[in-house]
């Protein structure tokens, strides 16, 4: 047990300088962290393709044959060596940027190489970009033989030796020191009904995997418990938190939710809305906390269903908060608010960021003596000075954007946790929904506002920019507003920036004596949201913009959305910024433009989003194309951290872990029982150190 604890810096091969990095870039610590590192892929060396067969969707592959060719190209930073690698059946180019003057020394034109590296492609050809190579005679048959763990690795890393080659040297020192200290966690009972290989073995196995069969044997041991334990404390969790947790029981609708109701409501409840407004009520007037996330299309109207339930929240004297992910939104549910509730005596306030001092202190306030009824903002309402008087009921938007940690901080705001409402418009399947947002109950607005035209959707390439533009023009014409979008996923790569800004002067000069306005996220947010609301007001007809417009952003009076470089963007992400029109009485438009090679991954992204509109559709999709990693464009690893199970992919697995979980612990609700003493022991390990998300999930 202690080996696994002890510092990464004593392991032979590690030592202060190796530990300090390995802390920093990959959080391992201890032995045990290592242990817990497992590979990312395995790459089976036993298989060749054949140069024909590659494409730039591949992974890795392993090629033979001969190289010739070499050059040297470029200079300075553009510095390279290129080679062309050929088998019977065709040939490709490999490219290196670092070392080449040794590359190029010691390749030899009438030898046999083994090639092994990601595909990739590059003005229309394929090339393999620093690949690694071995000549035929080097190779032992012995290597040839197996599976090859491969763990991921950073640059800085990488730099200083730590390559993926020699973390897995590390490991394989690591694992007979520590072996005898994993510690079985599962009852015999489990293992022999899933047939589970013992935990030893699987960490063995999920290092170096001797075969295929073994490496599914091991991974399959190791996300069953993963997910087994998470479920196991999730499901306790919901059971102390509904015998012990008092919530506050909303009993009456009241004086301003049927004010609201009868005389300001703008336009009658869609059936869904109804519903789920029925199921807040509801969960409300009980005696425990409501927890609930409701999942609707974007355009589907929870900002209504959320401010009907703070109605019901202060007809029962409670203050509520409303928080968004980014100012803009912030703002603009505080002004749909205000407006909404502007002939009734409830006030509210808007706490973002921006927020000058002097006007936070009336803010905080106003709050503590409980004179606001509804607290509308960002990030900014988490703030430990951010004290309420009486605080009942929460909502997050787009709560995705929130980590576990930050909703957390809500659940203290006052002596009993408030209601919590999460909404989201990135939907996913309920049972999935339950595991990642913990005991959370799920409502779902499964119908749009009446009268919504569908967005026709266009995918174009180049060839069509100049009837894009004239498309744009005479919708402008028309009187409306088109919004451009350009991909800067990561904000700081000056690529995807420069193109934003070449983007923005060639629109410039082509629609002369329009207004434009530009947002993006290096701007300040004063400026992002002077050039917002400029947008807002109808006083610029362009808006060139990223990924920052993405989410719930309300103008009706945009009608087209210009997605460049559609490709690049995952499916919900498209989804969220296609939800930017078709909010008015107008046909919306949404224009995707793309290159014209794109790998088959885009293209059906494409296609998908040109043949539906309908958000539950598109998360169906995008659950089937999207590589490990990415939950819909959240970052899983501030929710769970996960090590080697994968939400989406083992979703079956997860399911039987769930049931599995269930039956354990009606019949041995507090793990008493002598058979599940493996599985107790191991529940109060994690347990500690997991506690904090698991309560508040
Ligand atoms: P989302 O679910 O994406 O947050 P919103 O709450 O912003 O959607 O609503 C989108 C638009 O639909 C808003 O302009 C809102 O006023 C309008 N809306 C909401 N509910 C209804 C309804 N029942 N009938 C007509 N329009 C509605
Ligand atoms: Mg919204």
């Amino acid at each position: 047990m202690q080996e696994l604890f002890n510092s990464i810096e004593y392991l032979k091969g590690v030592g202060p300088k190796r530990a300090e990095l390995l802390r920093k870039e990959l959080g391992i610590h201890t032995f045990g962290d290592l242990l817990h590192y497992f590979p990312f892929r395995y790459v089976d060396k036993t298989k060749f393709y054949k140069i024909s067969e590659i494409n730039s969707d591949l992974p890795y592959v392993q090629l033979v044959g001969h190289i010739n060719n070499l050059q040297e190209l470029g200079a300075k930073h553009s510095k390279r060596l290129t080679a062309k690698f050929q088998d019977e059946n065709g040939a490709i180019e490999l490219v290196w940027f670092k070392g080449t003057k040794w590359i190029k020394d010691s390749i030899k034109a009438n030898k046999k190489y083994v090639v092994f590296g990601k595909p990739n492609l590059y003005n229309g050809k394929i090339n393999i970009v620093h690949p690694e190579l071995e000549s035929i005679d080097e190779k032992h048959q012995t290597k040839l033989n197996k599976l090859q763990p491969i763990y991921s690795t950073t640059e800085s890393l990488s730099n200083k030796g730590l390559t993926n080659k020699a973390i897995g040297k590390l490991t394989s020192v690591l694992l007979p020191q520590v072996i005898n200290s994993i510690k079985e966690n599962l009852s015999s009972e489990l293992i022999q009904k899933l047939n589970l290989i013992p935990r030893r073995e699987a960490y063995t196995n999920i290092h170096f995997p001797t075969n295929t069969k073994t490496l599914q044997q091991a991974q399959y041991r190791l996300k069953f418990e993963e997910l087994f334990f998470i479920q196991l404390q999730l499901i306790r969790m919901k059971i102390v938190r509904q015998q012990k947790l008092k919530g506050f029981t909303l009993s009456q609708i009241g004086e301003h939710f049927n004010n609201f109701f009868h005389n300001h409501l703008p336009f009658e409840l869609t059936n869904a809305q109804k519903r789920v407004l029925k199921e807040i009520r509801h969960d409300c007037a009980k005696e425990s906390q409501m927890n609930r996330l409701l999942q609707g299309d974007v355009g589907s109207g929870k900002t209504l269903v959320a401010l009907m339930s703070i109605l019901m929240a202060i007809d029962n004297g409670f203050q509520s908060c409303l928080m968004a992910p980014t100012e803009i939104l912030a703002q603009q549910h505080f002004e749909t608010i205000s407006n909404l509730l502007s002939e009734m005596p409830i006030k509210i306030s808007l706490l973002t960021g921006s927020v000058k001092k002097s006007q936070r202190t009336i803010i905080h306030e106003a709050l503590e003596n409980g004179e606001t009824h509804i607290l509308i903002g960002t990030h900014a309402l988490l703030e430990d000075k951010v004290k309420f008087k009486n605080l009942g009921f929460v909502v997050i938007d787009e709560q995705h954007r929130f980590g576990v940690a930050q909703r957390a901080k809500m659940w203290l705001k006052n002596s009993n946790p408030p209601h919590v409402l999460v909404m989201t418009a990135t939907p996913i399947p309920r049972t999935l929904a339950m595991t990642l947002y913990g005991d959370l109950d799920v409502s779902i607005i499964d119908e749009l506002p009446p009268g919504r035209k569908a967005i026709n959707t266009i995918w174009k390439s180049e060839s069509g920019r100049l009837a894009m533009l004239g498309f744009i023009q005479k919708e402008i014409e028309k009187g409306r507003q088109a919004y451009i979008v350009y991909p800067l996923i990561n904000e700081s790569e000056t690529l995807d920036y420069k193109d934003l800004m070449d983007g923005y002067e060639s629109i410039c000069r082509t629609f002369k004596g329009k207004q434009i306005s530009i947002v993006h996220g290096q701007m300040k947010s004063e400026d992002k949201d002077f050039e917002m609301s400029r947008f807002a007001k109808g006083e610029t007809q362009i808006m060139i913009a990223t990924t920052v417009i993405e989410v719930g952003v309300n103008v009706p009076n945009a009608s087209i959305i210009v997605i460049e470089s559609a490709e690049r963007f995952g499916l919900s992400q498209l989804h969220q910024l296609r939800g930017r029109v078709g909010r008015g009485a107008e046909q919306s438009y949404c224009i995707l433009m793309s290159g014209n090679k794109i790998s088959t991954e885009g293209q059906e992204r494409l296609k998908t989003m040109v043949r539906t509109t309908d958000g539950f559709e598109i998360a169906e999709v995008d659950l089937k194309l999207r590589g490990p990693g990415d939950l819909m464009g959240t970052q899983q690893s501030g929710m769970l951290e996960l090590k080697i199970a994968d939400l989406m992919k083992d979703n079956a697995i997860l399911q039987y872990a769930r049931q599995l979980a269930l039956t354990l612990l009606e019949e041995d609700p507090e793990l008493k029982l002598p058979k599940n003493k493996a599985i107790l022991g191991h529940y109060k390990e994690i347990s500690n150190k997991q506690l904090e998300w698991s309560r508040i999930s």
